[in-house]
């Protein structure tokens, strides 16, 4: 069975800003979805903001097994019910990749739990993402470290749960560092954070993020049915 992803985005900035434009004309949802069409075993689509329910209606996202989230500008937007059937679809097992501002995201901030808040700066700096778990999936085909000549800053102290792996780390050419690639499980779902794509940055047209989201998605696929049950049992053996 192919990995069926989804790939979201808010797709606000593409549409009302020239030097957006310029960078992801396509919009960042078609730029990110385009070398994950290139992977074998993977089936990809987009869905945006303007959608109706934001092209996640129930049917939609019991067919999904991996969504890619990217927002900034609208959050406040989306939707608690769409929000609602995201987060009960992870806890069943859909995984989940959280982009850059989509730290501030309703699904993100819910499924964390904290506010999400860090420190930010946008001044197109360089950003080394130092890979700390050598050996993780995530990072398979990734070298040290990726760098990326302009980025906009993120630093700690991010207010987010200790991840339960942390794959990247970030350095800023302001001083600054920050957990750029952080796993958790919640429910039967898994979630990666990838920090960077700032949307005037060529970020997602660098073909290291892109490995890493396509690593991403293989590994926060399903492996399998929900096979967990809940409730009051019978007993397996007699207990008389
Ligand atoms: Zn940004």
């Amino acid at each position: 069975m192919p990995i069926r992803v989804v790939v979201w985005n808010e797709f606000h900035h593409e549409r009302t800003r020239d030097d957006v434009k310029a960078v992801y004309p396509d919009g960042l949802h078609n730029t990110i979805a385009a070398p994950l069409r290139g992977e074998d075993g993977v089936e990809v689509s987009t869905a945006t903001q303007e959608d109706p329910d934001c092209g996640l209606t129930a049917e939609r996202l019991a067919e999904t097994d991996v969504l890619i989230w990217w927002g900034h500008a609208r959050h406040d937007d989306v939707p608690d019910d769409v929000v609602a059937r995201v987060k009960e679809r992870v806890l069943a097992g859909m995984g989940l990749i959280v982009l850059h501002s989509a730290h501030f995201s309703k699904i993100f901030k819910s499924l964390m739990g904290t506010t999400c808040d860090l420190k930010w700066r946008e001044a197109g700096e360089r950003e080394r993402l130092w890979v700390v778990a050598p050996g993780h999936p995530i990072t398979e085909g990734i070298g040290e470290y990726i760098q990326l000549e302009e980025e906009e800053m993120y630093g700690e102290h991010a207010d987010i749960p200790a991840p339960e792996e942390l794959v990247f780390i970030s350095w800023f050419q302001g001083g600054e560092v920050f957990r750029s690639g952080c796993c958790y499980r919640r429910g039967a779902g898994r979630i990666f954070y990838f920090r960077p794509g700032h949307e005037t940055h060529p970020t997602y047209h660098n073909t290291e993020i892109q490995r890493v989201i396509a690593n991403a998605v293989r590994w926060a696929a399903p492996t399998g049915p929900d096979v967990r049950g809940f409730g009051n049992r019978e007993p397996l053996e007699s207990l008389g």
